[in-house]
């Protein structure tokens, strides 16, 4: 036997018994982002390395220890896209989506790529689906995409999901913000673990989003944001509790909410569920005014989220939410004394006439025992039976497996088209 080469670490397949999970979750995206006006964009899984880290920040987790760059062969720095939002940023301002302040609503989906320690919920290859507004700086953008959000958690049925919402303010409070931070950390520097140690200087904001218990204590008594938020945030804030309020949306503001990457301004917000343990975060987003800029395009006030597919189908998995409809319409049941190359000949005519038929043609065939059994199995409407009889007289025998009323019928192939016609 050869060696067997297995996938990377942090990557999986996804089988046929689950793909049916993600391609219901996406037809549901699909279906709900549509009927707000989102339009999909699609932009490549390799960019350039400096993109990320102009976007995302230097010193945050993405870009300083979870990347997958390489050089490409010629010699430029690219790298596996970690997130979306830089990489449709992007391709906004390169195809001048906004032009004279047009208004863009785009989502997107994908794999994405982190170099983080696999466990449940956390992947290296994952996949996001996101939606990003473009020029509107109004809370009501804010406020739409937590509707769109809160009505795809209704259509997919999950229960259990809570809602926080935070303020950044703008990069001047968050300024005045970072140097009383600082000052508090510093006065507890001997409490810090490791990684707080290391953002004290480059990122203080992100000690507050520690996942570590021991950090727990000296984050709550940490002074919070809200008290140096500027006046214009604070309105924009209170805009969006009001509409929510206005919407029946329920939330929970959160101080401490920070999110991980460095273009947000403003409204940042998660979804968050008690089901899957620790990494209970399904979808996040907020405000980033000034990353259009920053990417160098013009002054484009923009926000978007970002939810974590992966998790969203373990949720639907865990808590058995879903079951797989049957989608097989008909089985062929063949008489295995008939010659293979009529199996293709009839199937291909019936297919013909009934595109729309999703039609199982045992290839193998056995007894008309075993056949039957494996059309029990698919949960198959139909059952259509080809015999030596009916190759005889050219009628075919269709007998409903799931309506006992329906019995069985003898009809010439005209009479059958009809029929699944009828039913298809
Ligand atoms: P976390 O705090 O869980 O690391 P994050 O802040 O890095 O999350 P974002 O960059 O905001 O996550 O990504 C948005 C969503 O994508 C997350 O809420 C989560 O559902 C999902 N996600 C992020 N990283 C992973 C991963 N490694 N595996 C699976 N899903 C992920
Ligand atoms: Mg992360």
């Amino acid at each position: 036997m050869r060696k067997q080469v297995s996938h990377l670490r942090g990557m999986y397949d996804t089988l046929p018994s689950e793909v049916w999970i993600w391609q219901r979750v996406e037809a549901i995206v699909q279906q709900v982002f549509h009927s707000y006006y989102f339009q999909e964009i699609r932009f490549p899984l390799l960019e350039k390395t400096e993109l990320f880290h102009t976007a995302i920040g230097e010193s945050t987790d993405v870009v300083e220890k979870e990347m997958f760059s390489f050089d490409s062969r010629s010699g430029h720095s690219i790298s596996l896209r970690p997130e979306g939002t830089a990489g449709c940023v992007r391709a906004v301002i390169q195809n001048d989506l906004c032009n004279r302040g047009a208004t863009q609503k785009l989502w997107y989906k994908g794999p994405m790529f982190r170099y983080e320690r696999p466990q449940k919920g956390r992947n290296r290859q994952f996949t996001q689906i996101g939606a990003e507004i473009f020029n509107i700086g109004d809370a009501q953008a804010d406020a739409e995409l937590i509707l769109m959000t809160a009505r795809l958690w209704q259509q997919i049925g999950l229960p259990n999901i809570s809602l926080e919402i935070n303020s950044l303010g703008t990069s001047e409070a968050r300024k005045r913000y970072r140097k009383v931070l600082i000052e508090y950390f510093n006065k507890h520097q001997d409490d810090l673990d490791e990684d707080a140690q290391r953002r004290l200087e480059s990122n203080p904001l992100r000690i507050l989003d520690s996942k570590n218990p021991k950090m727990q204590a000296i984050v709550k008594n940490a002074p919070i944001l809200s008290d140096y938020l500027d006046e214009e945030s604070i309105n924009h804030f209170e805009q969006l509790k009001q509409i929510l309020d206005e919407c029946g949306i329920n939330y929970i503001v959160n101080p401490k909410l920070v999110r991980g990457l460095d273009y947000y301004s403003r409204t940042v917000f998660e979804w968050i569920t008690t089901d899957l343990g620790s990494q209970g975060a399904i979808c996040a987003g907020g405000r980033y005014d000034s990353l259009v800029e920053l990417q160098g395009g013009k002054n484009t006030p923009a926000v978007g989220f970002a939810m974590g597919v992966d998790r969203i189908v373990e949720l639907i998995k865990d808590l058995n939410l879903w079951q797989q409809e049957n989608n097989v319409d008909a089985c062929l049941i063949i008489d295995n004394s008939i010659n293979n190359k009529y199996i293709n000949k009839l199937s291909e005519k019936i297919r013909n006439y009934l595109p729309k038929l999703n039609l199982y043609v045992n290839h193998n065939p056995g007894s008309f025992k075993s056949q039957f059994k494996k059309a029990d199995k698919l949960s198959a409407q139909f059952a259509i039976i080809i015999g030596e009889n009916e190759l005889n007289t050219g009628l075919i025998t269709v007998k409903s497996l799931q309506n006992k009323d329906f019995g069985q019928k003898e009809l010439n192939f005209e009479d059958f088209i009809e029929l699944m016609n009828k039913y298809k």
